[in-house]
């Protein structure tokens, strides 16, 4: 019952981060939620007492109802990431920590030291097993690739957020590797400039699954932003600073892109 999940993902591919710093933020943000939900009702039932004598025990029956809501969805989330086992509601709960919880966490962890970019990388590590344990798949023409703009070289001449198709595929920059890719399996691939700009194509693309590549800072936004739809993040690299020539590993994307596929893993390649 309290089995390890067997979609945990390695460490490394997420900063190091470990998802326990997600759930230790989360369980903290929730503890915060019950102890402020009784200072809001205490200071209004003393007037409201006034409008009706009954009002007060009303309201407080109310605010007990949110408590027990929060504390239940919290302990549902943890177990639902602990073990990654399916529970009836878990993807309302997780759209509710996603859009909801997800900025008080951040602030919660800023406030205890932690780093906005590890907070991050957690994040992203938790949203992607919840997605592998949703065990959700896609036909290669609605599983996109989204790329962000810094993975092209930028001494490149041709311009590709029209068309990705019009790379050269000189080998300089990942693009080419990637468009090899999409030849392979017929996945749909586009690089966008912004979140407009990416929640455009989402829009257009209507796509079962996203693999969006990006920075920590652009994942977590575009999960908030496309939720309810499945985006399963992978961390670009940046060895010339940010936003500049930035690099993403290949093979692993086709690992990923693999396993939404339901196609096997290949041979002698290590899994997700
Ligand atoms: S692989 Fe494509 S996008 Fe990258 S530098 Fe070459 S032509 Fe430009």
């Amino acid at each position: 019952m309290f089995r390890k999940s067997p979609h945990s993902l390695p460490r490394s591919q997420y900063g190091g981060a470990r998802k326990r710093l997600f759930i230790g933020l989360m369980a903290g943000s929730c503890a915060l939620l019950c102890l402020v939900l009784p200072a809001i009702w205490i200071v209004p039932c003393v007037g409201w007492a006034g409008i009706h004598p009954s009002l007060p025990l009303l309201s407080g029956v109310v605010f007990l109802l949110a408590i027990a809501a929060i504390l239940w969805m919290c302990l549902g989330l943890v177990y639902h990431i602990y073990t990654g086992r399916h529970l009836p509601g878990i993807a309302r709960i997780r759209g509710f920590t996603i859009r909801l919880m997800f900025p008080l966490m951040e602030l919660l962890g800023r406030a205890l030291g932690f780093r906005r970019e590890e907070i991050r990388h957690s994040f992203v590590k938790v949203n992607n097993e919840m997605v592998l344990a949703s065990g959700v798949r896609a036909v290669p023409d609605r599983l996109l690739l989204l790329l962000p703009h810094c993975v092209q070289l930028s001494l490149c001449p041709h311009r590709l957020t029209q068309d990705v198709g019009w790379c050269a595929r000189c080998g300089r920059c990942p693009i080419g590797g990637l468009l090899r890719l999409r030849d392979t399996y017929g996945f749909r691939i586009a690089v966008a400039t912004g979140g407009t700009i990416a929640r455009r194509i989402v829009v257009q693309a209507r796509p079962q699954v996203i693999v969006a590549v990006a920075c920590e800072r652009d994942l977590t936004s575009g999960i908030q932003d496309s939720y309810p739809l499945p985006v399963f993040g992978v961390l670009n690299s940046r060895p010339n600073g940010p936003c500049v020539d930035t690099l993403v590993d290949v093979a692993r994307l086709e690992v990923v892109i693999r396993h939404f596929l339901q196609l096997p893993p290949r041979p002698g390649v290590e899994g997700l």
